[in-house]
């Protein structure tokens, strides 16, 4: 452990790598991966830049979303996800489709006041200057006024303990807008500062979009929701009891959400977006009513099964990494949207799908039935087996008394000895 680190990111990448290679006593074939996913266009997007490092991307079908099919790529490492969007989406789809509804688009920036003696004396000074307030907003960045879009409102909450937020509502067009809001917030504060002669703790966006909403709703005729044994009526009650569940216990409602937040982070990452954004947004807008809850809400009255979902969704097709993002950009065409909206649609809608998939198993043959099927191909690739070697694994581990790494070596090395996996079958 010697490497010098200092000044790492003034570094050529090869000399990073040396770097690193020596550090940590890499392997040529393990250097070579650093090469293998290296894209020069990629070397200014972050500091210290080594390579890329890649996720599986593939399409969930079947989708209906106001009227309009859409194929929707996504990009994730866990086996069952597309399978269940895809699913969920085919039953909405046999029920006319997903509707959708998004009344405004803008995202909301704070300026922190502090140590303030009158907080309300302050805000009123504040707010009686809104207008020039917010043209100094535009004028940080015209381009924005020129599309179409700019600021729109602002309003000042007291925080308690002499904090003051002064809130900055602006219509971000085809952004996510984070950092054109920074660059209007820092104007704005500038000139907070001078009016009310102290100076602004801090200016940054609220990843809390709550003028960012989109709402999937569908309902689904019961009989198309049967499963095996069960009736689609007892389906949906189950289902609608599940949500019940969600809404009214914190540790099923975070599982409930992980399965919603699984479909719309893979179509962030596939687009370029900033999932880390949505996913502090989506949490925290599940927890507003003081408790919280499923993000989602399934009903039924016996004849159909209601389901919503809103939640702030706050993404750009333009900005960011995406114009360099060349699978981003090619997505954007796989969706065929070409506003932030309809991708805001695309994306409650998969969360809607991805849920009613994972709630139906879950009330019905289990999660794991349809999981372990894609699981066990990760295993048996974990375990080493080529993909020719995959189809036959998979018959002999799904009848495997223990589905582990271990029974999967065994499984392999028989296999690649006799050609068959009969003798581990009758070991084990
Ligand atoms: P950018 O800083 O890239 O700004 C948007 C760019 O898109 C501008 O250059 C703008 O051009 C251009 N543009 C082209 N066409 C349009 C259009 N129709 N509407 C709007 N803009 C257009 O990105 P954002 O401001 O969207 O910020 C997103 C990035 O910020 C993400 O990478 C995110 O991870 C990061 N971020 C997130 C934070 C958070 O979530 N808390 C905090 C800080 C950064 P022009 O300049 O001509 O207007």
């Amino acid at each position: 452990m010697t490497a010098d680190f200092r000044h790492f990111y003034q570094k050529s990448w090869a000399e990073r790598v040396a770097i690193v290679a020596e550090q940590t006593q890499l392997s040529a074939a393990e250097q070579a991966l650093f090469k293998k996913y290296y894209l020069p266009q990629h070397h200014d997007i972050i500091e210290n830049y080594l390579t890329d490092y890649p996720l599986p991307m593939g399409l969930a079908v079947n989708f209906v979303i106001d009227g309009q099919a859409h194929i929707v790529p996504m990009v994730t490492e866990e086996p069952s996800v597309i399978a269940a969007a895809s699913n969920g989406a085919k039953i909405v789809k046999r029920a006319g489709g997903f509707r959708t509804t998004l009344k405004r688009r803008e995202m909301i920036g704070q300026i922190v006041l502090e140590q303030l003696p009158d907080p309300q004396q302050t805000a009123a000074l504040i707010e009686s200057h809104a207008v020039r307030l917010l043209e100094v907003a535009d004028a940080a960045h015209p381009s924005l006024k020129k599309r179409g879009g700019g600021a729109r409102k602002l309003r000042t909450r007291i925080l308690g303990a002499g904090y003051l937020s002064v809130d900055l509502f602006v219509d971000v067009q085809a952004a996510m807008g984070a950092n054109m809001l920074n660059s209007m917030l820092e104007a704005v504060a500038k000139s907070i500062g001078v009016l009310t002669k102290t100076a602004p703790l801090m200016s940054i966006l609220s990843n809390y979009a709550t003028a960012s909403l989109v709402k999937a709703e569908c309902d689904i005729p019961v009989g198309l929701l049967q499963a095996g044994r069960y009736s689609g009526q007892l389906v949906a009650q189950k289902i609608a009891a599940a949500s019940q569940v969600a809404q009214l216990d914190p540790y099923r409602a975070t599982t409930h959400n992980k399965g919603i937040m699984n479909g719309i982070d893979a179509v962030a990452v596939a687009t370029g977006n900033d999932w880390r954004a949505l996913e502090s947004g989506a949490h925290a807008y599940a927890v507003q009513a003081g408790q919280y809850r499923g993000m989602s809400c399934w009903t039924t009255d016996g004849q159909t099964l209601y389901g919503s979902l809103e939640l702030p969704l706050p993404v750009g097709i333009v900005g960011g990494s995406i114009k360099i993002n060349e699978l981003a950009q090619l997505n954007q065409r796989l969706l065929g949207i070409t506003s932030a909206r309809d991708l805001e649609r695309i994306m409650v809608a998969t969360g809607l799908a991805q849920n009613l998939a994972a709630v139906r198993a879950l009330v019905t043959t289990g999660i794991q039935q349809g999981h372990m099927h894609l699981q066990l191909k990760s295993l048996a690739l974990a375990a080493g087996a080529t993909p020719e070697e995959v189809p036959r694994l998979l018959q002999q581990l799904e009848q495997a008394p223990h589905q582990d790494l271990a029974t999967t070596q065994r499984l392999i090395a028989t296999l690649r000895r006799t050609g068959s996996t009969k003798k581990e079958e009758t070991d084990d």
